[in-house]
C-alpha cells in the first residue's frame, strides 16, 4: 500500500494528515507550531508514521501548506492553505451532504472560501491584519480568565445573562476590556459568551464579503469551540457543517492533493 501526506505548517499549530492510495485517512497528528517550525513539522510527521507503524519512504508524495510551508524544504511540492482546505473541505463535506461555502478560523487569521460544484476555488476573502477575529483572541481571552482554552465551549452555554458586548476591534485593547469587565464583577460565563459572539459577528461580515452559499463549512482549531459554533450559528442564521476532525482539514485536503498529483504524474491510475 502507498501512502500520501500534508502537512500545514499553521501559525499556531502544525497538523499532519496522511492518506492511502484509496484517499482514505489513515491517521492525523496536531501539536504546537512552537518556535522551532521546521524541526517541529518534522518530528510532527515523524509521530504520525510512528503512530501508524510507517516508514517515511512509505510515504509517496508529501505536500506542504499554511503559513510556514515554505519552511518545509523537504516536500515534494507546496500549495497555498486556500487551495488545500477547498479540497480537503469538498473531500470531506461529500459525506456531509456537501458544501459550497467555507469558514475558517485558524490562530492568526480568518478566511472564507467559496468553492463551485467540483470543489474548485471561486472565490474567498482573509483576514490576517487583525487577530480580534482568530484564536489567537481565544487564547488571549483564556489565560485572562485564568481557564483552559478546552473551557470556554462549555463556558459559553453557562451564562445566565446576555452575552455582553465586546467593543475593541483589536486584540491587545480587548484584553484590557476583559479585565475591565471581570473588575466590574461581570462573569466569566458572559465576558466569553460576548467573545464568541464578537468574533461570529465579524466571521460573517467577512463570509459575506464572498457570498454565502448553500451548505457552510466551519473548520480550524477554533471550530472545537462549541459556543463559538453555536454562537455563528446564530449570527449566520443557519446551520454549519462541522467535520470529525475541523482542526486538520487542510492537511488532509494537502495529503489527498499528494496523492492526485503522485498519479497523474506516474500517468498511473490508483488501484
Ligand atoms: P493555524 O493553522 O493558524 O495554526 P489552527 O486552525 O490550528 O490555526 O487553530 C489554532 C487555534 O485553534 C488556537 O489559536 C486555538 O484558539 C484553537 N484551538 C485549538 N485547539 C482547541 C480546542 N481543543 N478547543 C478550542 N479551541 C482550540
Amino acid at each position: 500500500m502507498k501512502y500520501f501526506a500534508g502537512i500545514d505548517v499553521g501559525s499556531t499549530a502544525i497538523k499532519v494528515a496522511v492518506v492511502n492510495e484509496d484517499g482514505q485517512i489513515s491517521g492525523v497528528h496536531v501539536t504546537p507550531s512552537g518556535s522551532l517550525f521546521h524541526k517541529n513539522s518534522t518530528d510532527a510527521l515523524h509521530a504520525l508514521l510512528n503512530k501508524l507503524s510507517l516508514q517515511r519512504d512509505d510515504i509517496h508524495y508529501l505536500i506542504a501548506t499554511g503559513y510556514g510551508r515554505k519552511l518545509f524544504k523537504e516536500a515534494d511540492d507546496s500549495i497555498s492553505e486556500i487551495t488545500a482546505n477547498a479540497i480537503g473541505a469538498f473531500e470531506t463535506g461529500k459525506a456531509l451532504g456537501g458544501v459550497r461555502t467555507i469558514i475558517n478560523i485558524g490562530g492568526q487569521d480568518s478566511k472564507a472560501i467559496q468553492i463551485d460544484s467540483n470543489g474548485h476555488v471561486v472565490n474567498f476573502a482573509m483576514n490576517d491584519k487583525c487577530a480580534a477575529g482568530t484564536g489567537r483572541f481565544l487564547d488571549v481571552a483564556a489565560r485572562n480568565l485564568e481557564l483552559d482554552l478546552e473551557a470556554l465551549g462549555d463556558m459559553h452555554f453557562q451564562a445566565d445573562v446576555a452575552p455582553l458586548t465586546i467593543n475593541s476591534t483589536c486584540t491587545v485593547f480587548a484584553e484590557s476590556e476583559i479585565i475591565g469587565l471581570l473588575a466590574k464583577g461581570h462573569g466569566k460565563a458572559e465576558i466569553i459568551a460576548g467573545i464568541h459572539y464578537s468574533i461570529a459577528s465579524r466571521t460573517v461580515r467577512l463570509a459575506k464579503r464572498v457570498g454565502i452559499e448553500d451548505r457552510v463549512y466551519f473548520d480550524g482549531g477554533p471550530a472545537l469551540n462549541k459556543g463559538l459554533v453555536a454562537a455563528l450559528q446564530d449570527e449566520l442564521g443557519r446551520e454549519l457543517v462541522i467535520p470529525e476532525h475541523p482542526q486538520t482539514t487542510t492537511a488532509f485536503g494537502a495529503a489527498i492533493l499528494a496523492r492526485n498529483e503522485f498519479f497523474a504524474e506516474q500517468s498511473l491510475e490508483p488501484a
